[in-house]
């Protein structure tokens, strides 16, 4: 990583309050090495450190969050795809859907970079370090390859680099228009004319990022309506050759695609893919809004991560997800902001909290699940929620111990929100309480990338962006 004009921060921390697994220590201290890996936590200052070379960390620093579900160049469309379909039958999923069609039909390399840049500056600014992204677009405006076959995916690598935020890159796959339907004409630029191809991609981007340790590639069948039983097995060849590759799928987000799963395959769509893909830790599962109880238990039991975005599945009515039963069976599950309509982690965890509350009518949305113990909120679900993103996005994150990457938030003590909060209650201040951005410094991989609430090169990407979605 080269580009984020980052400044570098190995070395021995006193952070007033550190995030740890089982609470706090307050105040904690902080080893960060060369490779950007954190190489100790001590709840004393060791003997040996000279109190001249400890920096100091006066907020709340938490690990930094994943963002398992982005699609960046969405960012572009973001306010804008509300109303004014002229459907017949009103707005839905479907109307916003050919509206993004539409958006992304115009979009040059340039802007796609652009647009991923923007999206990435906000969303490091929100607390989040790490990103999936579910990239389908591959091909050119005529839907045939670029020279290099891979210049899309390349973009998304170059804003991440841009910007310092680490990437698993997941580019999809995506060969129909739905079940047993060829591609439209608006589809051109996600398809791929064979599954070899796709390999291709998937191989070139894995030597691609090799070194580089805040990128991965995954793979990432788009969903039941664009991929066959045999994509799925082409899918897992490419994962067998790469174990611990993650692997993510839309599903079950509407009803609409329910219904042509039981209509078409005769079966829901999850269990229509647990009955024909290995499904297991290394999977996430994008929206199951419309899972059965059945299904839901099965999900729990194959290790696989529920992948939330509930802004966006808000945004566009797609339903509520029975968090607090399947979170109560032991189900993982992390968050993502898939179509970037707003870039906020706190916004995402309190709603997808809030919905719970309005449907079970009580405040305490998910159980106490471990021994009884109870947590407050906010800490469960920041940290049900990082531990989903590490484990889906398949990189060394997720806690602030060591052989974890150096990837820090840290919030701001004198924020509204965090005042008179003891370490054990100021994530629900955060999480509930807050509406304006708190992040004061954020580290990736060992090298700050936010400075008091700023990211190093927000302006120039800001202008790029601002030039993309002024344009007709
Ligand atoms: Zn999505």
């Amino acid at each position: 990583m080269s580009g984020a004009g980052v400044e570098t921060a190995a070395g021995r921390y006193r952070a007033a309050h550190l995030h740890q697994p089982a609470g706090w220590l307050s105040p904690g201290y902080l080893e960060i090495d060369t490779a950007g890996m954190i190489a100790a936590v001590h709840a004393d200052q060791p003997r040996t450190w000279e109190t001249a070379d400890v920096r100091r960390l006066d907020g709340y620093v938490l690990p930094g969050m994943a963002n398992l579900h982005s699609h960046a160049h969405q960012r572009g469309l973001a306010g804008k795809g509300e109303g004014g379909s002229g459907a017949p039958g009103g707005e839905n999923f479907w109307t916003w859907r050919a509206q993004m069609y539409a958006f992304v039909e115009r979009l040059s390399p340039e802007d796609v970079e652009a647009i991923a840049a923007q999206a990435y500056v906000e969303m490091l600014k929100a607390g989040f370090t790490t990103v999936g992204e579910f990239h389908y677009l591959h091909q050119d405006q005529n839907g045939e390859p670029y020279a290099n076959p891979a210049e899309l995916s390349e973009r998304i690598l170059s804003a991440a680099d841009a910007t310092g935020i680490a990437l698993t890159l997941l580019p999809v796959l995506y060969t129909r228009g739905g079940i047993d339907k060829p591609p439209s004409h608006e589809q051109r630029r996600f398809v791929h004319r064979d599954v070899g191809s796709f390999a291709q991609l998937v191989e070139h981007l894995l030597m691609g990022v090799a070194g580089n340790p805040l990128w991965h590639v995954g793979v990432a069948p788009h969903s039941l309506r664009a991929v066959s039983a045999d994509d799925l097995a082409a899918i897992r060849a490419i994962t067998d050759r790469h174990p611990g590759m993650s692997v993510h799928t839309h599903i079950a987000e509407q009803m609409g695609e329910v219904e042509e799963c039981v209509a078409r395959l005769g079966m829901r769509p999850i269990a229509w893919l647990l009955a024909h893909a290995d499904v297991d830790e290394q999977w996430t599962l994008i929206h199951a809004t419309h899972g059965t109880s059945e299904e839901l238990d099965a999900v729990a039991a194959s290790g696989a991560t529920v992948g939330l975005c509930p802004m966006t599945e808000a945004n566009l009515g797609d339903g509520i997800f029975p968090l607090r039963d399947y979170h109560g069976r032991g189900g993982g599950w992390g968050i993502g902001t898939d179509s970037n309509v707003a870039i906020s982690l706190v916004d995402e965890l309190r709603l997808l909290d809030y919905g719970q509350r309005l449907i079970h009518r009580r405040r305490d949305a998910l159980p106490v699940t471990e021994h009884g113990e109870t947590r407050q909120p906010g800490r469960l679900l920041f940290d049900t929620a990082l531990a989903g993103g590490a484990r889906s996005l398949a990189q060394p994150i997720g806690a602030i111990r060591p052989g974890m990457r150096a990837d820090l938030v840290e919030l701001d003590p004198d924020a509204v929100p965090l005042l008179g909060h003891r370490p054990e209650t100021v994530l629900d201040g955060w999480m509930f309480a807050s509406s304006a951005p708190i992040a004061r410094n954020v580290m990736v991989g060992g090298a700050w990338v936010v400075r008091e609430g700023h990211h190093m090169r927000e302006r120039e990407i800001l202008e790029r962006f601002r030039a993309v979605v002024s344009r007709d």
